[in-house]
């Protein structure tokens, strides 16, 4: 099964990818993890992205579909994907009709997190994560079971990424606005879209998913 999830900065689409990881044994493809990591290993891509990143604008499409590419070539073909913060824009959208095709997969389904914005900001400015395994948390919603040491593998290193201020959130916001929200007719014709409420608790929100995604 191959799944998008499309939503707004701090919708729940990264936490919820890691629990269908967990539970489903899918692959997240998240062009955020795949362009902070190229960031820190300082390479072409990284160097290209960095600043534009720190605005919260929109990296070039040629880049991030690329970076998809690789991933699914590189994927076994009986894993299913989530595409997590990808497609962002009409051009992403049509370049991944054609990785799919080229890769011989099929979408499933496009899963839209509806979020309200003035609960963005919070998320995000009170989102953290697992320094060792990149584990999401926040400050108010989702803390670790024991403060400061991830439930997940007992690290006591967390850290917060650099355009998770107020100011980037809604640059990143607008840019959603603009750019991303506009490619979902381009699936709703295709009669692939699910509206979910990303308001409600995580695993309410899981649920709903798996839900879904059982048809
Ligand atoms: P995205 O990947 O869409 O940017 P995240 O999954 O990283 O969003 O979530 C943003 C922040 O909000 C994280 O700190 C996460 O723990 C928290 N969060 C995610 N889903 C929910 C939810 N349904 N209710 C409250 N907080 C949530
Ligand atoms: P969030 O979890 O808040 O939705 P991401 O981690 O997906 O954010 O993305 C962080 C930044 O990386 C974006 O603000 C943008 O600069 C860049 N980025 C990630 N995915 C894409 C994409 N598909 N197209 C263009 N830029 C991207
Ligand atoms: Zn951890």
């Amino acid at each position: 099964m191959n799944i998008i999830l499309l939503g707004p900065p701090g919708a729940g689409k990264g936490t919820q990818s890691g629990l269908l990881v967990e539970h489903r044994g899918m692959k997240q493809l998240s062009t955020g993890d795949m362009l902070r990591a190229a960031v820190k290993a300082e390479t072409e891509v990284g160097l290209k992205a960095k600043a534009i990143m720190e605005r919260g604008e929109l990296v070039s499409d040629a880049i991030v579909s690329a970076l998809i590419d690789d991933e699914l070539a590189a994927l076994d073909e009986s894993t299913g994907a989530i595409f997590d913060g990808y497609p962002r824009t009409e051009a992403q959208a049509v370049a991944l009709d054609a990785l799919l095709a080229k890769h011989g997969r099929k979408l499933q389904h496009v899963i839209e997190l509806d979020v309200d914005e003035d609960a963005l900001v919070e998320r995000i400015t009170g989102r953290f994560t697992c320094a060792n395994c990149g584990e999401g948390y926040h400050d108010t919603f989702k803390q670790p079971a024991k403060e400061g040491v991830c439930d997940k593998c007992g690290s006591t290193d967390f850290k917060r990424r650099k355009d998770d201020n107020e100011e980037t959130v809604r640059t990143r916001m607008a840019e959603y606005r603009a750019k991303t929200a506009p490619i979902l007719p381009y699936y709703e014709k295709s009669g692939l879209v699910t509206r979910i409420d990303g308001m409600a608790e995580i695993d309410d929100v899981t649920e709903a998913i798996e839900k879904v995604l059982n048809g």
